[in-house]
């Protein structure tokens, strides 16, 4: 059987690797990004110098010729989904498949400003645009971003360690405050402005201004304020990239339509990935979640339909993880910017704001719903475990010192966390476990 895949991202990439182990299938991978598939998420660190493109790529160039997987770099311009075929921009031939797969991620969101398409004004998503930024960082004086989230915040950071000022236009009034609870976000606000961005908060792009060489040289906001830059990044979100296989017989929204076992409307195509739109994701998910690791988990499940294995997409507990510059940020479970009525949550944070704990739970059942992690990591299993088997938050707080890596490289705050909790619940006072560390942690599970 003939198996292609579009898009040699981490879904396609998945989905070619577990076909490869369940099958001897045909597998042909097309991309017209890179010859070899690299992590989009270590971008930022090849533009520091921390890293060189080569050391992004998690598979030496061997692995794909000694599995057997087929590697393209072409563009894939149209699908013929009656005849099976894909017309490639460079190939002379047609590449015929059995099964499709399709996993072509996200692209920039562009909202029609005026200016957009400029010379010097691009989002940051493929290496194309980081080897674009690059070019455009010499003698710069000033970039501007637009869009608060998180490939904004690793623009700024980009710009900021080359010395370059930054002007970072973020339309709500708070960083990321559609995603993050109001104190989170209050201190990644003060932290962006520790490191000298000039963070406007409630301002949105109006237009960018041509230098008159159809370059830009400026933006004008919405606040009539006019800020002469020669970089613009346009950061405000991502849209599936579907471009090419709109007005076909495949069905779409903002997204690839898919049913829990990725199938889309035409047999025998999958989608993936960025690009995948769930028709009935799980209650509290949403229907496109472009993330890495919900790319990762539809990579599996596709391999497994494809390979005669029906496997339903489950992407269990929520989880995602990120930084703020220099603070890291873990998300397990259920916290939410604007909580329901029954949520409720214990939040510590350092006095230097650049550590927080929240852990939320329903008031009702007192059960754990989700923790949000800001300068401090967790143990995943364990946060996931005490979501999963709806754990209280009195015993969650008794045995927190069990979800810390090493004790004795790490500071803990479980002692912080109990008391907030005793002032909150004083009829109900709990002392901490004594066992902490790996030990607890493994005790926990034995059960
Ligand atoms: C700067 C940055 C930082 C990020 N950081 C995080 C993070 O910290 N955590 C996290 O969870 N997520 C992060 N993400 C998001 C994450 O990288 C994406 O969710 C993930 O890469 C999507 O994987 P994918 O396989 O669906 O698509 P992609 O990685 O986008 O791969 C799709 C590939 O298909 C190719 N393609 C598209 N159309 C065609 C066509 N017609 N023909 C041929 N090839 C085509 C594209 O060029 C691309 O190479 C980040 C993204 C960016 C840009």
């Amino acid at each position: 059987m003939k198996v292609v895949i579009i898009g040699n991202g981490i879904s396609g990439i998945t989905a070619a690797r577990h076909i490869r182990k369940l099958s001897d299938h045909h597998i042909t991978v097309v991309s017209d990004e890179t010859d070899y598939f690299f992590s989009r998420t270590a971008l930022m660190y090849i533009y520091m110098g921390h890293m060189r493109q080569i050391d992004t790529r998690p598979y030496e160039s061997h692995f794909w010729v000694k599995n057997n997987i087929h590697l393209l770099k072409d563009r894939v311009i149209e699908v013929d989904f009656h005849n099976k075929k894909l017309h490639l921009k460079n190939e002379r031939h047609h590449l015929d498949y059995d099964k499709l797969i399709i996993a072509t991620g996200s692209s920039p969101n562009k909202f029609g400003w005026k200016g957009q398409d400029l010379e010097g004004v691009r989002g940051l998503y493929h290496l194309q645009d980081l080897e674009y930024i690059e070019k455009h960082s010499k003698n710069l004086q000033r970039a501007v971003i637009v869009g608060g989230g998180l490939i904004g915040i690793e623009l700024a950071e980009m710009f900021a360690s080359r010395n370059i000022p930054v002007t970072f236009l973020v339309r709500e009034k708070s960083y990321w405050s559609n995603v993050l609870p109001k104190e989170e976000s209050a201190m990644i606000n003060k932290h962006i402005l520790e490191h000298h961005i000039d963070l406007k908060l409630g301002t949105e792009l109006q237009e960018i201004i041509d230098n008159g060489q159809g370059k830009a040289e400026a933006v004008m906001t919405n606040k009539g304020e006019k800020i002469p830059c020669g970089f613009v990044g346009l950061t405000a979100g991502v849209h599936p990239n579907i471009g090419f296989i709109k007005n076909t017989p495949l069905e779409t929204q903002k997204g690839i339509i898919v049913n829990n076992l990725l199938e889309t409307n035409i047999t025998d195509v999958y989608a993936i990935g960025d690009c995948a739109q769930l028709q009935d994701p799980n209650p509290g998910r949403r229907p496109i979640e472009a993330v890495w690791y919900t790319g990762r988990m539809m990579g599996e499940t596709v391999a497994y339909n494809i390979c005669g294995k029906s496997v339903q997409y489950n992407p269990g507990i929520w989880f995602n993880s990120a930084k703020f510059f220099d603070i890291e940020y873990q998300v397990y479970g259920d916290v939410q910017a604007h909580p329901p009525e029954n949520h409720e949550s214990i939040y510590w944070e350092d006095s230097n704001h650049k550590k927080s704990i929240r852990i939320v739970y329903d008031k009702n059942t007192n059960q754990v719903l989700g923790f949000n992690l800001m300068g401090i990591r967790y143990r995943h299993e364990l946060c996931e475990k005490w979501i999963k088997e709806k754990a209280t938050l009195s015993e969650v707080i008794q045995n927190l010192g069990a979800a810390n890596f090493d004790p004795e490289f790490y500071k803990q705050y479980e002692q912080e966390l109990a008391s907030i909790y005793n002032n909150k619940f004083p009829k109900e006072k709990i002392s901490l476990q004594k066992r902490r560390g790996f030990n607890a942690f493994l005790s926990l599970f034995k059960n």
